[in-house]
């Protein structure tokens, strides 16, 4: 006897997904939820993309001068520093 296979349906567009988790991900789409970055506010619809999105702002977080151990989130913020230990 043929038996269905377990499937996560969307309510809106009746598509179904092989794990609650891949039917979350659409209806987050579909509903156009995303999970907004809460250092810079840019929002991802999956949470993949928003954690590595944040690991590279913890890889910003990490810019030290060599020169003055001063911390920068930004390697352009960073480079503009650098400018005041070239000047002399
Ligand atoms: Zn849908
Ligand atoms: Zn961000
Ligand atoms: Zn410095």
């Amino acid at each position: 006897m043929y038996m269905a296979k377990k499937a996560f349906v969307c309510t809106k567009c009746s598509k179904s997904f092989p794990t609650n988790a891949d039917l979350q991900k659409h209806m987050r789409r579909e509903n156009g939820q995303t999970i907004a970055c809460d250092k810079c506010g840019i929002r991802f619809a999956e949470n993949s993309n928003l954690k590595a999105h944040i690991d590279m702002h913890n890889e910003e977080h990490n810019l030290k001068c060599l020169k003055c151990d001063k911390v920068f989130r930004h390697r352009s913020s960073l480079s503009r520093h650098m400018k005041v230990h070239s000047s002399n």
